[in-house]
């Protein structure tokens, strides 16, 4: 008796030591926040923007990021700075990156030092699951697969300075890609809030779109503007 109830108890014990440690490799954050940014609403605040040296993007929603994180909200950044971001590992995405990951910030740029901030702040975070090529390619696809600016006309919802209410704004993502958007705004010159980022979720091993385990914090107001560009 007290042999199997030793025995049974150290299986216990081994598979509860197993799990937590395929945990430990595999849980160095829990989730990805997929971040779009729409460019009107980058440019016409009271800061401003400059196009890219390549020239004005186009009128969609443009890559910002893909920000691994933890489930209790914080995140992870920083995380390796012996692997620096390295162009010539993405050399063939640079044209879908100048297309679908455009920079504005001033000075005008060619997106290098866009991409390297946010592989060096956040892709470095999750490179046991994303190396270099991968992290650009995942994010590209992500964006090919989630036409948030389709999915809004489709309801007519449009780029056109009017504005809409935050709840038709995310019915139409919702409706259209099935997952539950998170929308932050910001200001344009005159105060009015606007429809600045698109957050969707993503498993932790980048295979696909989840339901957000987690919010970020924010507000917007409860109609808001989706400014031209
Ligand atoms: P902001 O203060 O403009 O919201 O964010 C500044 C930067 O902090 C973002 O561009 C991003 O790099 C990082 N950041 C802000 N919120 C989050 C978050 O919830 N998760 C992650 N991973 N990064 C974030
Ligand atoms: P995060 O907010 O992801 O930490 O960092 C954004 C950084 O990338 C800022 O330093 C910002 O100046 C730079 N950056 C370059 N181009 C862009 C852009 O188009 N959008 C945003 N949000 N940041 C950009």
């Amino acid at each position: 008796m007290t042999i199997k109830f030793q025995s049974s108890a150290l299986i216990k014990f081994l598979l509860v030591a197993q799990c937590v440690s395929v945990l430990c490799v595999a849980q160095d954050f829990d989730f990805f926040y997929f971040v779009q940014q729409w460019p009107g609403s980058y440019c016409d605040t009271k800061k401003s923007c400059c196009y890219p040296k390549s020239g004005k993007p186009d009128s969609d929603f443009g890559i910002h990021g893909l920000w691994p994180n933890y489930k209790d909200g914080n995140y992870p950044s920083n995380c390796d700075p012996n692997n620096p971001f390295d162009e010539s590992k993405i050399s063939d995405l640079v044209s879908r990156m100048q297309q679908d990951w455009p920079t504005l910030a001033c000075p005008s740029g060619d997106g290098t030092e866009f991409w390297s901030h946010e592989w060096e702040k956040h892709g470095t975070c999750s490179e046991s699951v994303l190396e270099q090529h991968s992290y650009f390619q995942t994010t590209l696809d992500l964006k090919n697969n989630t036409n948030l600016l389709q999915a809004l006309q489709d309801a007519g919802i449009n780029p056109d300075g009017n504005s809409y209410s935050l709840g038709s704004i995310k019915d139409a993502i919702k409706s259209a890609i099935n997952y539950t958007p998170w929308i932050e705004c910001n200001n344009d010159a005159d105060g009015n809030s606007q429809l600045y980022q698109v957050y969707l979720c993503v498993d932790s091993s980048a295979s696909g779109l989840i339901e957000c385990p987690v919010f970020p914090h924010g507000k917007c107001a409860s109609t808001i503007e989706f400014p031209s560009f």
